[in-house]
């Protein structure tokens, strides 16, 4: 398969060059769904056909596996979204410089879309069969927390063997952990009134909301991982209005499921009561994604994969991260999962993002092998 992968290197490249160059930020259904377009047609030409999901508001989900792919074992899970506007594919498009490659969502994940395809080309090529033990999950909302897509994700992965998740990785690192996370958002209701004339007739969303603040950051406990932060806050009329309005957006980190479920009843709590008179608050929100911890049969998949790497001269690690993905909801359901699959490169979500053009043939090859040895090759 590794004769067949290098050759295919100029091709891998020009592919990720053409997804990276069309914005795809997690609102631009237009963009994601033309991203979506591209890959469909690439599998469509070695014989897998795709399942279209549609959305409304966002990209469309994709599932896609060959025909006689009757009961796999294997999800694959790869978003087609990035944080990136419109128009920065314009103004810093795809390009190669030594041996990184730059431009937006290229490593997170846009390379990631093209070591999935040409190891599934590398499988078919070499005449194992194992192509049809793997379904892919294409989803098109991860980058704002797979809220839309983690009902089809959960469908998909529910009866499956392993979830193999193709986030990038950072510095050639799988990723066995993650912490968990929940969103959350505060409208606080007072009354305006003139700040000189009457100010006792008013009620001040921004006070009250001051105070959910000190108490919501309270709850953090950095030595535990568990840390709220107040990252939004808008509110009020006017410098001499008592404050009518005031909102926040809370995000919370998590690194068990215990803790999840303790910190969403004291996040309630402390918004089930105003302290300010005449104030009123209503919370919307839950945790998003649950916290992934690492279990004997997720244990199992990372000595599978380190040995896999070991007959490459490839010495895998793996390390817990502190940023979700979708292996949280893969691994909540109970299916034994692994993420950082993805080619190597680093600096995601920033404009210094890069690939590491080197590692496509090798973690290209990592993932063909994988998929083999766990389809029983
Ligand atoms: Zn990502």
């Amino acid at each position: 398969m590794k004769e067949f992968i290098e050759a295919n290197h100029q091709p891998m490249l020009e592919l990720i060059e053409s997804l990276v160059n069309i914005d795809s930020g997690s609102y631009l259904k237009s963009g994601i769904d033309r991203v979506g377009e591209v890959l469909a047609e690439e599998y469509k030409m070695i014989g897998f056909y795709t399942e279209v999901h549609e959305q409304e508001r966002f990209g469309n989900n994709l599932v896609i596996r060959h025909p006689e792919a009757k009961t796999p074992k294997i999800v694959m899970i790869a978003h087609l979204d990035t944080v990136f506007p419109e128009g920065t594919a314009e103004k810093r498009p795809f390009h190669v410089a030594d041996d990184l490659a730059h431009g937006p969502g290229v490593i997170d994940m846009k390379a990631s879309h093209a070591t999935a395809l040409f190891a599934i080309k590398a499988l078919m090529n070499s005449g194992s069969e194992a192509y049809k033990n793997v379904v892919l999950v294409l989803n098109t909302d991860e980058e704002i927390g797979s809220v839309a897509s983690r009902n089809l994700i959960e469908r998909i992965a529910a009866d499956k063997k392993y979830a193999l998740i193709l986030e990038p990785a950072q510095n050639g690192q799988l990723v066995s952990e993650r912490k968990g996370g929940g969103k959350y958002f505060l409208n606080v209701f007072g009354k305006s009134a003139h700040a000189g004339i009457e100010p006792e007739n008013g009620a001040s969303a921004i006070e009250e909301l001051a105070r959910k603040i000190l108490k919501l950051h309270a709850l953090s406990e950095p030595e535990k991982g568990i840390t709220i932060n107040v990252g939004l806050i808008k509110g009020g009329a006017s410098v001499n209005t008592i404050a009518p309005f005031a909102e926040a957006g809370i995000d919370l980190r998590i690194q068990t499921p215990e803790d999840g479920e303790r910190l969403d009843r004291a996040i309630k709590e402390i918004c089930s009561y105003t302290e300010t008179p005449g104030t009123t608050v209503e919370l919307t929100g839950h945790i998003t994604r649950p916290a992934w911890v690492m279990t004997e049969e997720s244990r199992r998949l990372i000595d599978i994969i380190a040995e896999e790497g070991a007959k490459l001269g490839m010495s895998l690690k793996h390390e817990k991260s502190g940023g979700g993905s979708d292996a949280n909801l893969t691994a909540h359901i109970g299916i034994p999962s692994i993420d950082g699959l993805g080619p190597v490169g680093g600096n995601a979500h920033q404009e210094t993002e890069y690939l590491v053009v080197s590692s496509l043939t090798e973690r290209t090859l990592l993932l063909a092998n994988v998929i083999e040895r766990l389809s029983g090759g």
